[in-house]
């Protein structure tokens, strides 16, 4: 059955939250998504302390998802993601990476147009439309959307794209997915704190797995398995990463940590997600052709 998912957006992802509609495993959502800014960007003369920032992150859901109880895992095919006609970009004054340089807010209003993102009369290139934020409410105190964390959130993972798959632990009833924070494009790191932000439709079907336990989310690409972490620094979170990942290639393939750390370090890679948001996120991808997919 196909689930229309619109009439509500939270800005904390919480098992308190009451779900828009209850879907079975196997049922296809389409959430209809705001941007990251919750629309107020309208004009490149406007300023960022001029938004409400209380509604920043809005996450469209969150959907019940019937089965999925705690240990579970929700698996979180993403079919397709349909983006507006032009992304805001915005740099926060004391923020991103040049946080002590950045002085003043600088709005940008870019058209995104037959998947190519106008940057100015020089500069455009490709969109790669993805998800910033998706994830379930997580075990314990309500999670604010804009905050990555074992239940997903902000992981502004660019690789989340269509014709992937997300696997994501299940820690309350209903698992009460949410998502919502698409941009066009995002490098790596996020550096100015944005990517090109911008409003769609995406998706998914849902299916719930039992007897298989995550402690945080595993994403399937085409071509590569990835253990996804984020933790306060940059080096716990590379390391939560690899960590999750040695779990899953013993697991697949019988080797002990010895040998799974050299087959690692040989065809494994350490890759970045986001530096901003405001814990870091970073990904384990390993070869497809040497692991497969996570539950195959
Ligand atoms: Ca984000
Ligand atoms: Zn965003």
């Amino acid at each position: 059955m196909v689930h229309n998912v619109s009439n509500q957006h939270v800005y904390f992802m919480d098992k308190e939250n009451t779900p828009v509609l209850t879907a079975e495993s196997g049922d296809t959502l389409v959430y209809h998504t705001l941007d990251c800014f919750g629309g107020q960007i309208t004009s490149e003369q406007q300023t960022v302390d001029e938004l409400d920032w209380s509604i920043l992150n809005p996450a469209c859901g969150p959907v019940y998802i019937n089965g999925a109880a705690p240990g579970d895992v929700l698996k979180v095919s993403i079919q397709s993601i349909e983006v507006d006609d032009h992304g805001t970009m915005a740099c926060i004054p004391n923020e991103g990476l040049f946080a002590e340089r950045m002085d003043h807010s600088l709005v940008r209003i870019l058209p995104v147009k037959d998947g190519t993102v106008t940057f100015n009369d020089q500069i455009s290139f490709p969109a790669n439309p993805m998800i910033g934020v998706i994830g379930v409410a997580p075990a314990g105190e309500k999670i604010p959307t804009g905050t990555p964390g074992h239940h997903g959130g902000n992981m502004d993972n660019n690789k989340i794209t269509a014709g992937t798959v997300l696997y994501l632990p299940v820690f309350q009833p209903g698992a009460l997915l949410a998502m919502g924070d698409l941009h066009a494009r995002m490098g790596d790191g996020e550096i100015c704190d944005t990517g090109v932000e911008i409003a769609g439709t995406v998706t998914v079907q849902v299916e719930v797995i039992k007897g298989f336990t995550l402690s945080n989310p595993v994403l399937e690409t085409k071509d590569t398995l990835y253990a996804v972490a984020s933790e306060k620094t940059l080096a716990e979170a590379v390391k939560t990463a690899a960590c999750d990942m040695a779990e899953i290639v013993m697991r697949k393939t019988g080797l002990a940590l010895d040998q799974t750390n050299m087959l690692m370090s040989a065809v494994g890679n350490t890759e970045i997600c986001q530096l901003v948001d405001p814990l870091i996120t970073s990904r384990f991808g390993m070869p497809r052709t040497i692991l497969g997919g996570l539950l195959d």
